[in-house]
């Protein structure tokens, strides 16, 4: 899940990046509202981190502007202030989420994933396809209970995967919600990927159907038929 923060705070937006990419998050930095306000309309993002005090366009204006462009993507706005009406702002200028400074990054890891949760799913942090299980708190992953290690990368892809279960993904939309802005990665990369995956995955299990599927032409999809 490929996460955008736009804060300028350096000390700040540099913490947080460090933090989320330990929690398997790709993360793009943006240290002014203009800048970020391009990125965010114009990459391919699961959520935006937004600090409210940016120079040349705020926070407030950003999001406003990124609702008028019906760019949906999740926004969760960080403020100094803890205020009230500050909050109800943040929200009317179309946030989902609002965390005032200083936060506990716990806390602030547990709105996400609860925006990352699709409005069906409970509280529950368990991902799962057929008797494949992904513990987005734990980072644990098990098929028929049995646990399957995986690379941080290959964590991230196969979270994005069954965050889209049943959906065609394109190598091009692979790659712009597992990798970051500077990563220089081409499609046939992405091949190299996924035979890594299906070779822990799918072929360890033999007899049991695959789960990752190629679909010619499109892309992949994550499915039990
Ligand atoms: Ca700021």
């Amino acid at each position: 899940m490929r996460i955008l923060v736009i804060e300028d705070e350096r000390r700040i937006a540099l913490s947080l990046k460090k933090g989320l990419e330990l929690e398997h998050y790709v993360v793009d930095i943006s240290y002014n509202g203009v800048e970020g306000f391009d990125l965010a309309s114009t990459e391919e993002y699961d959520l935006i981190i937004l600090d409210r005090m940016l120079p040349h366009m705020d926070g407030m204006a950003v999001c406003r502007e990124l609702r008028k462009k019906d760019i949906p993507t999740p926004i969760l706005m960080l403020t100094a202030k803890g205020q009230t009406k500050d909050k109800i702002e943040g929200l009317d200028a179309g946030a989902d989420d609002y965390v005032a400074k200083p936060f506990s990054f716990e806390e602030l890891l547990a709105r996400i994933r609860a925006l990352f949760r699709r409005p069906k799913e409970t509280a529950a942090t368990i991902l799962s396809v057929g008797d494949l299980r992904l513990d987005t708190k734990n980072f644990v992953v098990t098929r028929k209970q049995i646990p399957i290690s995986l690379s941080s990368k290959e964590y991230a892809l196969l979270e994005y995967f069954m965050r889209h279960q049943g959906q065609i993904l394109s190598k091009e939309q692979i790659i712009s919600h597992v990798w970051d802005y500077d990563a220089d990665i081409l499609p046939n990369t992405i091949e190299v990927y996924i035979k890594n995956l299906r070779s822990k995955i799918d072929d360890p299990f033999v007899g049991n159907a695959p789960l990752i599927h190629t679909v010619r032409g499109f892309g992949y999809k994550l499915a039990t038929i």
